[in-house]
């Protein structure tokens, strides 16, 4: 039920999981991170508490410094760690707050187009849906977006490719998420006090809008695709 993401300067992983320490109070029954490290996608999932994926990070540490990160409240397949966030398709890592309530049609469309569904989730059809955007040849970004064109329901997103080590696409569509902006870094984040360590310089994504979060750059749109111009504000939460 809370989404970090960082596009940082220095190891993430670590960083990603105190900020969902901060998210706890939402509630969750599962957790887990993705960096890129080397170029390729790695994550550390596990059930229960965040203490409990603070021990797999221990015994198997994560490098990288582009990583998103999740604690599940579970909708749609039970809590355990093969349909704990993130979720994969190729290249691509998802994590998502809330219920596609098209998933059904989805995966079925995407079944018969040969791909395979490891978790019993809703949400892992957002992954295939963007890494069959590109596999058709659109870039990360484009592929997000015409794959949340798709989707009907409630979603907070964060979606990272493991093509791009300075980009993470965030959504949101009914659960909150929060731009926050840093100087040479950027975060995502399910509400202000999950970034406060990290900055107080907020950007609240509204329906509909869609962000392209990158160390240098912010970039909001709306679902058509169109630039929108949305508040930046210092947030009154202390760290
Ligand atoms: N519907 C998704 C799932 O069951 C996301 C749940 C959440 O909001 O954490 O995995």
């Amino acid at each position: 039920c809370g989404i970090v993401g960082i596009v940082g300067r220095s190891q993430v992983a670590p960083l990603i999981v105190d900020a969902l320490k901060r998210l706890e109070y939402r509630g969750y029954d599962s957790a887990g991170v993705a960096t890129i490290e080397n170029g390729a996608l790695g994550r550390r999932r596990a059930e229960g508490k965040l203490i409990n994926l603070e021990r797999r990070l221990k015994e198997e540490p994560l490098d990288g410094t582009i990583g998103i990160g999740h604690t599940r409240w579970a909708t749609h397949g039970v809590p355990n760690e093969t349909n704990a966030h993130p979720h994969f398709s190729d290249g691509v890592a998802v994590v998502h707050n809330g219920i596609i309530e098209n998933f059904a049609e989805l995966r079925d469309e995407l079944t018969l187009d040969g791909y395979a569904f490891s978790s019993q989730t809703d949400t892992e059809v957002v992954a295939h849906l963007v890494s069959r955007e590109i596999a058709k040849g659109l870039k990360p970004v484009e592929a997000a977006h015409q794959a949340l064109k798709r989707l009907s329901g409630a979603f907070a997103l964060a979606i990272m490719f493991k093509g791009d080590e300075d980009l993470i696409v965030g959504a949101r569509n009914g659960p909150p998420l929060a731009v926050g902006h840093g100087a040479g870094e950027m975060f995502l984040g399910s509400d202000a006090i999950a970034l406060a360590p990290f900055t107080n310089s907020i950007t609240y994504l509204e329906d509909g809008d869609w962000a392209v979060v990158r160390r240098n750059s912010v970039v909001i749109y709306d679902i058509d695709g169109n630039q929108v111009d949305r508040k930046r504000q210092q947030s009154l939460s202390t760290s």
